[in-house]
């Protein structure tokens, strides 16, 4: 069983794939520390993560190179964002991805474009969401030395920049169902989670 679970940062993504994984006895990849990796390897590198070419050289992903504690920073984030809008770095992780979501017995896997472009044949596709200020203030949350509004310019120019690129932006796959997360706590989020994948699958 491929379960795909897409949606903007900070909505709980993660944190409900991680939960579905471990539900299911399934391995998860959290796609987004591919792009991390890609932008930060840039950045080391002395290379500008907004030219293509030069991006793109940075897209070889080693054994322990996803376990980096640096890919979790909000820079990290800032510049995978701007990595991921580059067709050929969207191209180079297209086959390592499709490789997890195809391994026998099935995967979890979460980002922007799991369920519109990496594995469109899921079995169940979750859009996760929540209003960006409700975002801004779980990142706050994890890092209260952080300044809220500047968290929240963020996520928004991240949200604009993820949605607005033409090389497969964030969107809802038509036969994804949407969770909002707003207004609830983790434990019901992943809850309802569960059952709209049982839901599907019992389809
Ligand atoms: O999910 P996370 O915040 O770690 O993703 C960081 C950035 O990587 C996103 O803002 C997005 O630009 C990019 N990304 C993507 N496609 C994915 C996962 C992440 O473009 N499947």
């Amino acid at each position: 069983m491929i379960i795909a679970v897409d949606g903007p940062a900070a909505s709980g993504k993660g944190t409900i794939a991680r939960a579905l994984a471990a539900h299911y006895h399934l391995p998860h990849l959290d796609t987004g520390l591919l792009y991390r990796a890609v932008g930060v390897a840039t950045a080391r590198a002395g290379l500008n993560p907004d030219d293509e070419a030069q991006a793109a050289r940075c897209t070889e992903i080693t054994p322990g190179l996803l376990d980096d504690p640096e890919l979790r920073s909000e820079s990290a984030g800032s510049l995978a964002s701007r990595v991921s809008r580059h067709p050929a770095v969207r191209a180079a992780l297209f086959a390592y991805q499709q490789d997890f979501a195809h391994q026998s017995g099935g995967a979890v896997l979460d980002g922007r474009d799991i369920g519109t472009v990496i594995a469109p044949e899921a079995d169940a596709k979750l859009f996760i969401t929540a209003s960006a200020e409700v975002r801004a203030k779980r990142r706050h949350l994890e890092d209260s030395h952080a300044d809220y509004a500047a968290i929240l310019a963020d996520i928004q120019a991240r949200d604009a920049r993820d949605a607005g690129r033409s090389a497969a932006p964030l969107r809802q796959a038509e036969d994804a169902d949407l969770l909002d997360t707003s207004d609830l706590t983790i434990a019901a989020a992943v809850q309802r989670a569960i059952a709209l994948v049982e839901a599907r699958i019992r389809r």
